[in-house]
């Protein structure tokens, strides 16, 4: 079986106020026991799930977070040694992945650290800048000084020009049109290969949301974090980075081949806590995809598995922390369309027909047909398009409700 596979790191500085993803706020030297000890446990995740699952080839590795390069060299250097002898030289693949990812945060990211990548077989660095505005970087709670992104972001260009990427945020507080720009400019005169450019989202119980309740901290207003994310979107197809997918903008040579795994519903592992995988398994086809029990017709289905997001229990190795759920065809092809139709190319119309037994167009032909004659739709119709993408939940809302009579 061919895979991807994603890492998840759970450990930050300091938490930023409007994240929701699950890491916990550590100290590289204090933690460092809780840090090394992550790591064993780690690599006997990836491991235990490559035996498993039984992968023949990893397709590509994201090490993401929280925030991988608080691991430092000599840490990350373990899990590549590890990585490099499963799936470089360990009989799985036989050779390194085409696409290797390491996250970094500026404030933890060093010569030795890129060095150790750069040997280990790591292609492409991902870099979360955010904003180089000092006032907006304070009001979110984001750690770094504006002098540590640019040293970090020179450090990328001499070992990584060619091959990194990094984050933008619109809709900050203390952020107008001109200053996310000049932030794009100032990002783009770096040379990253690839640019994600995210519209803040506000997500309840982070202290951020408090803050905005309390009126500590003032949002643009939605119409306006709206048209400042469009701004920056337009800024960088000028730029030369094209969006091809509702985030994330690069030429089609550097889009993230990782991500792509993700929203052509391909198979992948995940390791590490908070971190979910899935395997896709294939089945073979009755009429239309629906008539399942007749014969011997088996359906397309998806195992999932979610590691639970605590680091205690992650590394005291406790085993009852995974949940594994099983995804039916009906639940397969939403999420197919759900992750699918983010990609400026869709889904692969090829691979849902062969996988599911009906084309896509057989499933939702009306709403097909009226996002078509909105304009909304690109290239051979079965794709958002820029201005498609923008509506993409009123898209998903359309196919969902039409899906419910047809699968
Ligand atoms: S560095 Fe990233 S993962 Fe960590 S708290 Fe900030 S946004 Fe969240």
């Amino acid at each position: 079986m061919r895979a991807a596979l994603y890492v998840h790191v759970p450990f930050c500085g300091k938490k930023c106020g409007y994240c929701d993803f699950y890491s916990v706020p550590v100290d590289a030297e204090a933690d460092g026991a809780l840090l090394d000890r992550f790591v064993e446990c780690l690599c006997r995740d990836v491991a235990s799930q490559l035996e498993t699952v039984g992968v023949t080839e990893v397709v590509s590795v994201y090490i993401g977070g929280g925030t991988p390069s608080l691991l430092g060299a000599r840490r990350m250097k373990d899990v590549l040694d590890f990585l490099a002898s499963r799936i470089a030289c360990g009989g799985v693949g036989g050779q390194v992945p085409p696409e290797f990812t390491v996250e970094v945060n500026p404030e933890s990211l060093d010569e030795d650290f890129l060095s150790v990548c750069k040997l280990g077989g790591v292609t492409r660095i991902s870099c979360g800048v955010q904003t180089f505005n000092a006032a907006s970087r304070l009001a979110v709670g984001r750690q770094g000084e504006i002098s540590r992104l640019h040293n970090a972001l020179a450090l990328l260009n001499e070992a990584y020009g060619g091959s990194f990427s990094a984050d933008i945020i619109s809709g900050l507080p203390c952020q107008d049109e001109a200053a996310l720009l000049r932030d794009i400019e100032t990002l783009v005169s770096y040379g990253p290969t690839h640019l994600s450019l995210y519209d803040l989202t506000l997500e309840k119980n982070t202290p951020l949301y408090r803050d905005v309740m309390s009126q500590t901290v003032t949002l643009p207003p939605p119409e306006t974090a709206e048209c400042l994310w469009i701004a920056g979107r337009d800024f960088l197809e000028a730029a030369g980075y094209p969006q091809y997918e509702v985030s994330n903008f690069a030429p089609v040579g550097n889009r993230s081949a990782h991500n792509i795994v993700y929203w052509r519903m391909g198979s992948w592992l995940g390791a590490g806590p908070s971190a979910s995988g899935t395997v896709i398994m294939e089945g073979v086809q009755g009429d239309a995809g629906k008539n399942t029990n007749a014969g011997n017709c088996t359906e397309t289905s998806g195992l999932r598995r979610t590691v639970k997001p605590c680091v205690k229990s992650y590394v005291s190795g406790a085993t009852d922390g995974i949940l594994v759920e099983t995804l039916d065809r009906a639940a397969l092809i939403k999420e197919t369309f759900l992750m699918g139709f983010r990609y400026i190319e869709g889904p692969d119309a090829e691979l849902f027909k062969n996988r599911f037994g009906s084309p896509i167009e057989s499933l939702v032909p009306e709403t097909l047909d009226r996002w078509r004659s909105d304009g909304k739709m690109g290239g051979a119709g079965l794709a958002l398009n820029r201005d498609g993408l923008l509506m993409l939940n009123r898209f998903l809302t359309d196919c969902f409700i039409e899906l419910d009579g047809t699968i």
